[in-house]
């Protein structure tokens, strides 16, 4: 018996499970306030059919991430900290300016003893470079797509305050930072005026939408770097290194979205979509 081929089925079996009862796209996510504008255009359009499958490699580090959220949930929900909580709140709430909605959910919310504002609990783990940065430059180098899905829990989602904490997944690190609106609808943290806003957030949907309308596809918001027909982490050319974007990196549709480029450069490397940096 191989341990490893069961478990892989099965996890490959339930993304497929997964996969085949998710709803088409009728609302605007949280998790893509600030995404790329062309993923946004294919979820709405060619998704169900074109939105490739995650690897193997992906299901794993998926789940281990969605394991270990549970578990910090659960913990800070059980903790007796709060005159009441919940678990799982879902919100669905138009926004002028939209024709979709903006949903999401909130693993926990609720309000602390003792103090009369709703504060969101949210977890971020990660690796390596990216809690080193927050280590030394602390909340600037918070990643401002995290910022974008804080925003829609303070404007949309009916949350006074979000405490933001981050985990590192290699090194243990732990920090959190607490989060609100400011009355220009800019996302503050720590007392700092961040350069995410309701305004900048609501502008990129709102020029999907109208992509939409046009069945134009947007401008790509980001770059993948490719090596002989394949999309890589980066290359380098004359000691300069030409990196993915990990947006199109981790994205269903990045054969699609770089296809002409894929072709092109069967041999090669595409450092002409690079001639701006
Ligand atoms: S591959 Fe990159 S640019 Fe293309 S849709 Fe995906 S995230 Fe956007």
């Amino acid at each position: 018996m191989n341990v490893w081929n069961i478990v892989d089925s099965s996890l490959v079996n339930e993304d497929r499970e997964y996969q085949e009862n998710r709803k088409a796209k009728d609302s605007w996510w949280p998790s893509e306030a600030l995404g790329c504008r062309r993923r946004a255009y294919y979820d709405l359009t060619i998704g169900r059919d074109q939105g490739k499958a995650m690897d193997i490699l992906g299901l794993y580090r998926t789940k281990a991430g969605n394991v270990l959220h549970s578990w910090f949930f659960a913990a800070v929900a059980n903790s007796g900290a709060f005159d009441w909580v919940e678990e799982e709140w879902a919100f669905r709430t138009p926004v002028d300016g939209l024709e979709m909605p903006v949903s999401g959910r909130q693993d926990v919310r609720g309000q602390l003893k003792g103090s009369s504002t709703v504060t969101v609990i949210d977890l971020k783990t990660s690796f390596g470079q990216n809690i080193r940065n927050i280590r030394q430059a602390g909340w600037r180098a918070i990643h401002p797509h995290y910022l974008g899905q804080m925003l829609c829990y303070l404007a949309f989602g009916s949350a006074d305050e979000v405490i933001l904490a981050f985990l590192g997944r290699d090194d243990q690190y732990r920090c959190q930072f607490t989060l609100t609106l400011d009355d220009d609808g800019r996302v503050v943290v720590d007392g700092n005026r961040s350069r995410v806003s309701v305004e900048s957030v609501v502008g990129r949907w709102q020029d999907a939408e109208k992509a939409l309308r046009e069945k134009n596809a947007p401008e790509r918001d980001f770059r993948a770097a490719i090596r002989d027909g394949e999309i890589v982490r980066f290359f380098q050319r004359q000691g300069k290194k030409f990196a993915s974007d990990w947006q199109c990196r981790y994205c269903p549709y990045n054969e699609h979205c770089w296809a002409d480029d894929l072709a092109k450069y069967r041999s090669g490397v595409n450092q002409e979509a690079f001639n701006d940096v």
